[in-house]
């Protein structure tokens, strides 16, 4: 999927963003042959169970059996949304070095790989 069809599906899943503490809405598809597979971020008044759209996107799909894609576009209209360390570290359980993410407020976007935002990840 190009770029302008990723943002218009973010976009789509935008009003679905449970953010009341932050304000930040931030929404992750992953695309690919499977996708797209939408997450977003789900926060909580504990804040450390707050989840990030990225792996809300990568839960829904592992427990739908999916695991085959391209990379992930991450979408916020606040702020450029990139990954925080647990996603990152998350995206590597299931998908390799050369796994693309994009990121964009809709105004810019940058691309990157998955190797590039997280070199040496921990594996067994
Ligand atoms: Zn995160």
């Amino acid at each position: 999927m190009k770029s302008v069809e990723l943002l218009k599906v973010a976009r789509e899943h935008l009003e679905n963003c449970y953010c009341p503490y932050s304000g930040v809405q931030v929404v992750a598809v992953l695309f690919g042959p499977k996708g797209p597979v939408v997450g977003v971020n789900v926060e909580n008044a504990s804040y450390g169970l707050t989840v990030c759209a990225e792996r809300s996107a990568v839960f829904s799909a592992v427990s739908r059996g999916l695991r085959d894609f391209e990379g992930i576009f991450i979408y916020s209209p606040q702020v450029m949304p990139y990954p925080c360390g647990a996603c990152r570290q998350v995206l590597s359980e299931f998908f390799p070095e050369d796994f693309q993410v994009v990121v964009t407020n809709g105004k810019e976007e940058e691309k990157f790989t998955l190797g590039e935002l997280l070199p040496f990840n921990f594996k067994l």
